[in-house]
């Protein structure tokens, strides 16, 4: 059974392996056991279905609310050849009679339907009189009144199961919170056993909080760094939506608006231009995504704060949904937080205790100085347990080279003292910075001795600053009036006793810590060649581009040039009913390409690393790192090469091993630790005892007498050196 599944998942859909979980869920299903799949989105969850529909002898039924993705699921299986077809209210009752009638002949394996349409009488007794194989429950959670998303249709699904009997039930759903589960799982009769749960870390999304200065000017050097790609920038009301739309378009942008104040005919023409990449950019307010497929949306800006976490990472994981690197930006200020506050006031008192669990939630996530998975995982109940997820801006922090940011921080620590800690960072900037400023002026700040001792900087390099402070724990934000309170350790930094570090923004320049490329090695001109041809047959058959091929497609045809049908159908995606339909057509283009160029095929290794955040052609670092050492270049010429401190070069070496990647060279490791050797053996059973993987406990273990860069010299030569 697996085998035909593997053989599908190759041949139909063109993929080289599973996703975590989708063949035992397949496997499941194909057991006739009832099955809960919890996924995120672009986990792969449709496969979960589509492969045993295509394996069962009988009809699949496929419930799904919304008519846009059904179309969308439809318009792909069409194109791979799955025989497949629709029920719903869009159609015109020709069409329906029709697709009606091909399902009572048996040439259908998989029917999309709305499930008012399911619970029609004499639909019910039609098939029911059929062969129906699997009853698959998409969006699942509609069927929970704690969803964010109830509609009571799904609740009389329930009934409309018993007369399936030979059907097996496979729900599926992306909502995280555990009550929603239990009541999906309750309503419809499935055991604890049936529910596979997938980790909700999406590793290709780099997830980014900026303190939002100039929000504008910001945005606009962000999505300068996307040139043509697909992006959606989230805004908390209508009127933001419609100016910053605006001022993008006469910036030159390719952009369009979204939100519930627009015409449907508008929204829908909106969505469906930048759908099908004729727009770059959508400016939206939370009404933008329910019902968006598109796979090759690479960045996500918050231009306001997210209404909670949940809707956060709705709103983020439509990014990436094809695997390649995304970028989710969100520009964070606390005047955010007072209009937050404002709106949650007027709430009743029930609600405002919610709405404040939910924003100090938040809040958590966004002040974080841990890797901003940590919390955001944990939100849902998971707990992230890596040290470094290298796809957030906390963790590659300290990639950089710190800078020693001491007299700033005394600077404006005193200044926020002299102004009796009453007020916010844009006050205190402006007596630094020597303004003329009403305020200051009217609180007769031009007479402190700190006016004026902060012209060397910007306002937007002091803001940058002040939010690390806070975030350092330096200060500490009034949440009701915004002003700013020095805590025990700002005064230890004010007499001089403790030092800060931290990161100098450059004047003029956005906080862009991140130009994650993990497939930089393609070739450009040949994508882009390759996308102009699929935006033409796409616009011929009237779908999205992507229904044609995904970019993860192209780009791995313009990394290995293929020539002939095998290497083409070797690429990712390309099944055999689309190599009919459109193999020739790119190959074509990629011949000529290289013969003029005079570039030959390069070979993809059967059952290679696919591309993605994790595998990559371009290597990753800590790889590049591990291999330089063994081959032995001197460690301090490895930490210049990257810009890298010792820590975060053992920190690389660690996830180097952790990988499996190999062994490393130990000798010059060894002698960077200061640590003698009986000591060095008695910190080796502290690891055989307590574990690598965290080094609190083994620290703590040892007394706290070994400070941590000894013991991760430790942990790497434990874990697999070896000495030459
Ligand atoms: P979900 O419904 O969970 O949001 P989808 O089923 O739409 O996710 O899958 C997201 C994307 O990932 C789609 O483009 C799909 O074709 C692709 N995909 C799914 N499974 C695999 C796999 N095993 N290998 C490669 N791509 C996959
Ligand atoms: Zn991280």
């Amino acid at each position: 059974m697996a085998g035909k599944s593997k053989h599908i998942l190759k041949t139909v859909f063109g993929y080289d392996a599973f996703r975590p979980l989708q063949a035992e869920i397949i496997t499941n299903v194909l057991r006739k056991n009832d099955t809960l799949v919890i996924m995120p989105t672009g986990g792969g969850k449709s496969l979960c279905y589509q492969i045993p529909a295509l394996i069962f002898s009988g009809l699949t039924i496929v419930i799904s609310p919304l008519i846009s993705l059904m179309k969308d699921q439809v318009e792909q299986l069409v194109q791979i050849g799955v025989p497949v077809t629709v029920l719903n209210s869009s159609l015109t009752l020709e069409q329906y009679r029709r697709n009606e009638e091909k399902v009572k002949q048996g040439v259908i394996r998989l029917l999309y339907m709305a499930p008012e349409a399911l619970l029609r009488p004499n639909m019910l007794a039609m098939l029911s009189s059929l062969d129906v194989d699997c009853l698959t429950i998409d969006e699942a959670h509609c069927i929970s009144e704690w969803g964010h998303d109830f509609r009571p249709e799904y609740r009389q699904l329930v009934t409309a199961r018993d007369r399936f009997a030979n059907a097996v039930c496979i729900a599926l759903t992306a909502t995280a919170t555990p009550r929603v589960r239990q009541d999906i799982k309750t309503s419809l009769g499935f055991e604890d056993s049936d529910e596979f749960v997938a980790s909700f870390n999406r590793k290709n999304l780099f997830i980014q909080v900026v303190s939002k200065n100039n929000p504008f000017e910001q945005t606009v050097e962000f999505i300068k760094g996307f040139p043509g790609q697909s992006g959606i920038i989230y805004c908390f009301s209508r009127r933001q939506v419609d100016d910053l739309y605006e001022a993008l378009k006469s910036k030159g942008f390719s952009v369009r608006p979204y939100h519930a104040g627009l015409s449907k005919r508008d929204r829908t023409r909106n969505q469906d231009l930048f759908i099908k990449d004729d727009v770059q950019i959508m400016v939206a307010t939370i009404a933008f995504g329910m019902g968006i497929d598109k796979p090759n949306v690479r960045f996500v800006v918050h231009y306001d704060l997210p209404k909670n976490i949940e809707s956060y990472y709705q709103e983020i994981g439509r990014a990436g949904r094809d695997g390649l690197p995304a970028h989710c930006i969100l520009l964070f200020s606390y005047g955010d937080i007072q209009k937050t506050k404002y709106f949650i006031n007027k709430k009743e008192e029930h609600e405002q205790r919610i709405a404040n669990i939910h924003l100090n939630a938040l809040l958590g996530f966004i002040e974080t100085e841990r890797c901003r998975r940590i919390p955001l995982l944990g939100y849902f109940g998971e707990k992230y347990s890596r040290e470094d997820c290298g796809m957030c801006d906390n963790c590659l922090t300290e990639e950089e080279d710190l800078k020693d940011i001491t007299i700033a921080a005394q600077k404006f620590l005193s200044c926020a003292k002299r102004t009796e800690e009453r007020f916010g960072a844009g006050h205190i900037i402006d007596v630094l910075r020597g303004s003329e400023a009403k305020k200051v002026l009217r609180f007769g700040h031009q007479h402190l001795s700190t006016y004026g001792i902060g012209r060397d900087f910007s306002k937007r390099q002091w803001f940058h600053l002040s939010r690390q402070f806070i975030r350092k724990g330096l200060l500490v934000q009034d949440m009701e009036f915004g002003s700013l309170k020095l805590t025990d350790k700002a005064w230890k930094v004010a007499r001089g006793e403790e030092k800060v570090f931290g990161r100098m923004e450059e004047e003029g320049g956005v906080d862009r810590t991140s130009e994650k490329d993990d497939h930089k090695d393609y070739d450009r001109d040949l994508f882009e060649i390759l996308r102009k041809e699929r935006k033409q047959l796409a616009d011929k058959s009237n779908v999205p581009p992507y229904v044609i091929f995904s970019d993860k497609t192209l780009i791995e045809m313009a990394i290995f040039f293929p020539q002939s049908k095998q290497s083409m159908l070797d690429i990712h995606g390309v099944g055999a009913v689309k190599h009919d339909k459109y193999g020739t057509v790119f190959l074509d283009i990629i011949q000529e390409y290289c013969k003029i160029r005079q570039i030959e095929e390069r070979a993809k290794l059967a059952g290679g690393k696919p591309l993605g955040a994790t595998a990559s052609i371009g290597k990753k670092r800590h790889i590049v790192i591990g291999e330089a050492l063994n081959s032995g270049r001197p460690v301090s010429k490895i930490m210049d090469d990257f810009s890298i401190k010792r820590d975060t070069f053992l920190n690389h070496l660690f996830r180097y091993l952790q990988e499996g990647n190999g062994l490393i060279k130990s000798d010059e490791l060894m002698a960077l630790s200061t640590v003698s050797s009986e000591q060095k053996d008695h910190i080796l059973d502290k690891f055989e005892d307590l574990g690598t993987e965290f080094l609190k406990p083994v620290f703590d273990a040892l007394g706290g007498e070994t400070d941590y860069e000894d013991l991760k010299i430790i942990r790497l030569y434990y874990l697999g050196t070896v000495r030459k």
